[in-house]
Order: structure tokens, then C-alpha cells, then sequence
């Protein structure tokens, strides 16, 4: 069994109650922003296509503890609607003498055919394939739905090699994501997922989460360095450190608003970066810091996190890693070691609560 049953009933509950409030937004929101290409510093074109979401979100195990993406997506998707403005915004978002990375997102799997069906997948294929300036595509996917014939489908449109197929595995440790984050698959599931991808000539990025419930982040810290060495193992291309943030109608919400969680310091990010590029100079490290700065995403004092989070911003767009050897000094850099060690301790109490 992948799921833990008290932590899955416990995830649903929370869910159920949250979707009843789910909004309709149909709507592709994109954006633009600075990127580290496979090649060089340039942008990436993001589109969060409205699909009906995740279905591991959908499903009854309530889906991931840490995820309220879901409550975004639409209960009905329209295709053509989707497909028109998709076309659109590329004609208008991308510029001639630029490079990009376009990230197809969906706050689930584009590679889920209930998401997205075969024929949207290739027609967006086709439409991506028309721009040169387009270096490569980001689709992100469960393990679960990365299977022949969808890698296949996307091959016969698009160069294989151009496409990075993105996966959540947030931990190397089944324990991690059996009884922190309701996961539902395993470290061996991707695993077989990543081989499939490189099998066919595509890449794989591997997003890991940094401080999932009920794991310290002394813990955490070690557990990302630990499963980082496990995706380099596999040939993983790009890894991608996501700091938690707090997602509304989540288990972690409830958490965080009962005080018994805090979202992860700036210096612990600052403090891996260092440690993985310095492990694995060559692999492509993203750490972009959502909600950086407020108590709902990663902070430190507020003293010095916005100079925390430029550093991080410099060291991923042009994987220098003497950025992240800039002297910061603040008084909070003391707490947050002290800290380290006193959480570790009280977590062991949280748990006990939940137990
Ligand atoms: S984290 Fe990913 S797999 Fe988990 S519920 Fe959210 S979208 Fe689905
Ligand atoms: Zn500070």
C-alpha cells in the first residue's frame, strides 16, 4: 500500500470541504519570466492550461497533504477555447530574436489524457514545433501517466530531445511520501518513469520538496541532499528544490494555521544550493522561491530576505556558483541554526498529536 489510510482520510476530509468552493476560471494564465535554458540564460513563456486538474487531487485518497492547485481548475474544460488562446498567446508572447523555455503547465499531468486528450496534446505539439525560438518544452506529469504510446504521440510532432518531462517525486524516501505527503506512488514508480523518458531521447526534471509535514528541516535539509544524490544517480537532468509554500484548504494549511508549522528559512535554501552545486557543478539546480519573504512561503527575519532571494535568483539564471558565496550577514542567520535543532525536537511532539 502507497497511501497511509489515517493521513489519506484525514487529506480528503479537508478536500472534500475545500472543493465546494472551487473556482471556474477558464482562463490560460501565462506570464513570462527570466529562465535558465539548457543552453544559456533566457526566458521561459509559463501557461497554466485550465484542465479539469489533477486527478490524483480528484481521487479519494484526497490527494497531496501540501496541494491546493485544484481548487483553481475548472470543472468543465473547453478545448476549443484552450486551444484558440493557446495559439494566441504564443503569437504574441514570443519574440524573434529570443530563446524559451515554454512550460505547459497544468496544476496536475499534462501527460493525463483525462487533462488533456491525445489529439489537444498533438495539436499543441504542432503549434509549439512552428517557433525555432523555442528551445525546449516543460510538461509536467505524474509517474503514473508517463506511458509509451503519450511519449509516443508527442514524438511524432515535436523533437523528442527538445521536451523535459518535469515530475513531483518531492522525496527519494517512500516513507517521506507515504506519511508526510499522501504521494500515492514511490520512489521506485519514477524511477521506471524516468527511464521511459530517456529511453525515448526526452529529459526528466525532478521537483523536490523542501519541508513537507512533520519533517524538520534539519531533516528536510538532509533528505533533499540525500534524494538529490539519488535523481544524479539516475541521470536526471534538471532538479528543481521547491520550498514549501502555504497552499489554502490543504492539510499543511491546517497545520500552519494551528502554529504547528513554519514555513522553511531562506538561509537553509541558500545553505543547500550551496552544498548541491558544489556536489554536482553540472546539473541544472532551479530553486525559485514562492511567496518568498512572507510567513506563507519561505522568509527569514524580513531583514534580509529579499537580498536572500536575489542571490537565489542570480545563482539559477546563470549557475554561477560564486553568487551564492556573496557575504550575507544578519543577526537572524544565529536563530536560524538554533532553530534547527529546537524543531527537531518539537516536531517529535507534533507527531504525537497526529498519531
Ligand atoms: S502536488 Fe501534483 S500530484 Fe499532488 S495533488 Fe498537487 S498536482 Fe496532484
Ligand atoms: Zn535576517
Amino acid at each position: 500500500m502507497k497511501i497511509n489510510p489515517a493521513l489519506s482520510s484525514m487529506v480528503r476530509e479537508i478536500r472534500e470541504n475545500s472543493l465546494k468552493e472551487r473556482q471556474h476560471s477558464r482562463k490560460i494564465v501565462n506570464w513570462v519570466e527570466d529562465h535558465r535554458l539548457p543552453t544559456g540564460a533566457g526566458k521561459a513563456l509559463v501557461l497554466i492550461l485550465p484542465t479539469r486538474g489533477c486527478s490524483w487531487a480528484l481521487s479519494k485518497s484526497g490527494g497531496c497533504s501540501i496541494c491546493g492547485y485544484i481548487y483553481d481548475n475548472p470543472l468543465q474544460p473547453d478545448y476549443d477555447i484552450m486551444l484558440h488562446s493557446f495559439k494566441e498567446i504564443l503569437t504574441q508572447k514570443i519574440e524573434k530574436d529570443l530563446k524559451y523555455s515554454l512550460k505547459l503547465f497544468t496544476s496536475g499531468s499534462f501527460l493525463d489524457t483525462r487533462e488533456v486528450p491525445l489529439e489537444i496534446q498533438k495539436e499543441m505539439m504542432k503549434e509549439a514545433a512552428k517557433y525555432d525560438q523555442i528551445e525546449e518544452i516543460v510538461l509536467e506529469s505524474r509517474p503514473e501517466y508517463v506511458t509509451e504510446s503519450v511519449l509516443d504521440n508527442i514524438a511524432e510532432h515535436i523533437e523528442i530531445s527538445k521536451i523535459e518531462i518535469a515530475i513531483g517525486l518531492e522525496s527519494a524516501n517512500n516513507a517521506i511520501l507515504q506519511n508526510s505527503i499522501n504521494k500515492g506512488f514511490f520512489w521506485e514508480d519514477f524511477v521506471k518513469a524516468t527511464n521511459r523518458i530517456k529511453d525515448k531521447g526526452a529529459r526528466v526534471k525532478a521537483y523536490l520538496l523542501f519541508k513537507p509535514p512533520f519533517i524538520s528541516e534539519f531533516d528536510s535539509i538532509n533528505d533533499i541532499l540525500e534524494s538529490v544524490s539519488k535523481v544524479a544517480d539516475l541521470g536526471v537532468n534538471t532538479v528543481s528544490i521547491n520550498a514549501m509554500s502555504i497552499h489554502r484548504g490543504t492539510f499543511l494549511s491546517q497545520l500552519f494555521e494551528k502554529q504547528l508549522y513554519r514555513t522553511p528559512w531562506l538561509w537553509s535554501l541558500l545553505h543547500l544550493c550551496q552544498e548541491i552545486k558544489q556536489k554536482f557543478p553540472d546539473m541544472r539546480l532551479i530553486c525559485d522561491v514562492v511567496a518568498g519573504g512572507s510567513e506563507r512561503g519561505a522568509h527569514n527575519c524580513g531583514e534580509c530576505d529579499k537580498e536572500i532571494i536575489s542571490i537565489l535568483k542570480k545563482f539559477v539564471l546563470n549557475q554561477d556558483s560564486s553568487a551564492l558565496k556573496e557575504e550575507v550577514t544578519c543577526s537572524c542567520k544565529t536563530e536560524w541554526r538554533s532553530f534547527l535543532f529546537s524543531e527537531k525536537i518539537s516536531n517529535s511532539e507534533i507527531l504525537d498529536i497526529y498519531r
